[in-house]
């Protein structure tokens, strides 16, 4: 049987120099911004059969859960600099574990974001990593600095990651293949922590979220709380490469209002066009221009002609349902 105390060492505690002053094994970690820099804090709790299906692959969560964590630093413009995590397992199983853990350390690795500590207990599958990420004072791309007149972008493309969902659960008649071109997007995101940084160290962007449960939901965050208004073209939404292949109908409604994208959506100056296309190119993550912040409240959309649509969407909601 595999102890609480054997388990965290042969899984989660590493045999090399991390950049924590104090990582794993005391009461606490001790992390040292550089000097002059302000700390990010956020987390993200996975719960089994919520966030993810029992029987989940091991490699594939591993990596989601920290991609979700990465993906709100980004959103902010943080440097990742380490994380915590907290674990509670129905058993101590050892293929589990190896799984788990090597998909959480091939995307930490990837991000130079080290395990610092965390808290294990034996319980109903639940992951929560807290992150701690660092950002010159002023950078940070917070919620409420979006102002009207401002360009909306979003990287990459959305939907494909509910188009896979809609697949799993028969919502959809999806082609295998389609299927099998969406569920990366599903079970592996792509945090964009390069392209928040940029956007962030270079001042080229105001407001910025991570689109987790949906840009129709999400969105109305940033325009609550920077007391502005959105139009948006719904025709604009880059689709994923799979849900590009579905009907228009379908299209519009997994794009305005999917879920589980781990895209930005930012908000910036018309005249800061140019550089944010720039940046998008230098990450190798596309950039796409929907609309526009209004000073009217409320969030519109019109198609691709510019006409009026009554889209009826809205973000997922863990207590309202989707
Ligand atoms: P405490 O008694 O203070 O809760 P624990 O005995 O739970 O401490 O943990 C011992 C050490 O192992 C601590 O440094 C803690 O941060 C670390 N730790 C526990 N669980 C994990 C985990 N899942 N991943 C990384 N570090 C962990
Ligand atoms: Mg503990």
């Amino acid at each position: 049987m595999l102890s609480e105390f054997d388990l965290i060492k042969q899984y989660f505690v590493r045999d090399r120099p991390g950049r924590a002053v104090l990582g794993i094994g005391d009461d606490c970690a001790l992390l040292a911004p550089a000097p002059g820099m302000q700390l990010a804090v956020s987390s993200d709790m996975l719960v089994e059969g919520r966030h993810f299906f029992a029987g989940a692959d091991p490699f594939a969560l591993g990596h989601k859960c920290l991609a979700v964590n990465l993906s709100d630093l980004a959103a902010m413009g943080a440097a990742p600099l380490g994380f915590t995590l907290a674990l509670a397992l129905p058993a101590a199983e050892r293929a589990w574990l190896d799984g788990f853990s090597r998909g959480l350390f091939a995307l930490a690795d990837a991000h130079g974001c080290e395990l610092v500590g965390g808290d294990t207990t034996r319980g109903p599958l639940t992951v929560c990593i807290t992150i701690f990420g660092e950002l010159a004072p002023g950078r940070a791309l917070r919620r409420d600095a979006a102002r009207a007149g401002d360009d909306v972008w979003i990287s990459g493309t959305l939907g494909d990651a509910r188009l896979a969902l809609a697949g799993y659960l028969d919502e959809v008649a999806l082609a295998p293949a389609d299927l099998a071109l969406a569920a990366p997007r599903m079970h592996v995101p792509t945090p964009r922590v390069a392209l928040g940084r940029l956007l962030a160290d270079e001042g080229l962007a105001h407001a910025a979220l991570d689109i987790s449960d949906g840009l129709a939901g999400d969105i109305g965050h940033i325009l609550a709380a920077s007391r502005v208004g959105a139009i948006l073209d719904v025709d604009a939404l880059p689709a994923g490469p799979a849900l590009a292949r579905q009907p228009q109908a379908l299209r519009r409604r997994f794009t305005a209002a999917g879920g589980d994208d781990y895209e930005l959506c930012f908000t910036a100056p018309a005249d800061r066009r140019a550089a944010i296309l720039a940046a998008g190119e230098r990450c190798g993550v596309a950039v796409t221009r929907v609309g526009a912040i209004t000073a009217a409240p409320g969030l519109r959309w019109v198609d691709g002609a510019g006409a009026a649509l009554a889209l009826a969407v809205r973000g997922w909601d863990h207590f309202g349902g989707a």
